[in-house]
């Protein structure tokens, strides 16, 4: 169930609605919107007499939730969230947030060189994979946090963020002092256990969509880490799997404005993963942002060819500065900045 207050609610009165919402059996959300408190009401809602609350001081309407998902759906932060981050980096406002890097941290001159470049082309994000999931157990698997230390290193050099995969429970705890946001892979967005856990965590998880998974089904991904009270979730779209084979995956550009309409958590589109082709990597970066997304996540290499994984989709840092700067046009263009 959605409580919207109304606007000018006192703090008592909320209080009531909250005291009231919880002795009903609900576990209650609460967003403090710059007019209006809106709290969620997760639980065994159906046989509740919503008019209960309706009567209450301070109440402007109440209303179920049909969508399966209860706290990733617009209802609850209408206006939208904005996850702010350090040196005032955030995704979801107006900016248009760069998050650039190489699929994996390989050594300290790679990962330092991209930085750089992130840097001086005004991203803000720094990305790279040190747990790596990787299709065959013999391919390289990752740094691990020796990478994540480099990377750390990195982007402090450069005032950036840093984004890197957590892929099981036990590494959350290492990770949490040298990432800003932790990213679920493609491979894990259905781990429940992983998700569950990353609720209870107070860093921004970026879920990227499953390779078959639904929008809806990404959406209640969201709902395993947003119902632990972790509100600072980012969603992904990097393509799906389909019939066609053209490229790597399918990017679903129109998951973009749905996401946007159903739901109000950020939207990052990937365009390496989505095409897994270079040369596509420009048209589906701006495709995204036509279509309405906050962010963009892309791999970049100096040594593109010759990077470990994920080369055939890795942009050369030259390409990079060239797409950052049609992109900073073509932001304007659709009334964001970058
Ligand atoms: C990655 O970002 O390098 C990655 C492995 O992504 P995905 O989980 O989308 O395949
Ligand atoms: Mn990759």
């Amino acid at each position: 169930m959605i409580v919207a207050m109304q606007v000018g609610a006192t703090e008592e009165q909320i209080d009531a609605v909250i005291s009231a919402m919880g002795e009903a059996g609900v576990d209650v959300h609460r967003t403090t919107g710059e007019f209006q408190t809106i709290l969620a009401g997760v639980g065994p809602t159906a046989g509740l007499d919503l008019t209960k609350f309706e009567m209450l001081p301070g109440v402007l309407h109440v209303h179920r939730i049909s969508a399966p998902y209860k706290l990733a759906g617009r209802a609850w932060r209408p206006e939208g969230t904005v996850v702010e981050f350090r040196n005032g980096a955030a995704i979801g406002g107006e900016k248009v947030a760069v998050i650039a890097g190489p699929c994996a941290v390989e050594n300290r001159e790679q990962i330092f060189a991209i930085a750089a470049c992130v840097k001086a082309a005004g991203g803000e994000f720094l990305r790279g994979g040190a747990f790596k999931p990787r299709s065959s157990p013999y391919s390289f698997q990752g740094l691990g946090i020796p990478g994540l230390e480099l990377m750390r290193e990195a982007a402090d050099a450069n005032g950036l963020c840093v984004v890197s995969e957590v892929m099981e429970i036990a590494q959350i705890e290492p990770m949490l002092p040298l990432v800003d946001c932790f990213q679920v892979g493609a491979r894990n967005m259905q781990n429940f256990n992983l998700l569950r856990e990353l609720g209870q965590v107070r860093k921004p998880i970026l879920l990227k969509r499953g390779i078959a998974a639904t929008v809806e089904e990404l959406l209640l991904s969201s709902e395993y880490i947003l119902s632990g009270g972790n509100y600072e979730v980012i969603l992904c779209e990097r393509g799906i799997r389909t019939y066609e084979t053209s490229t790597r995956n399918t990017m679903d550009i129109s998951a973009i404005p749905v996401l946007k309409k159903l739901s109000h958590l950020p939207v990052v589109g990937d365009p390496s993963h989505g095409t897994g082709r270079r040369d596509m990597v420009p048209a589906m970066a701006k495709a995204a942002v036509a279509a309405g997304a906050d962010a963009l996540i892309i791999e970049i290499h100096p040594n593109a060819d010759k990077a470990v994984s994920d080369a055939a989709q890795t942009l050369f840092l030259d390409q990079f500065e060239k797409l950052v700067a049609e992109l900073r046009v073509l932001a304007q263009a659709v009334g964001r900045t970058l």
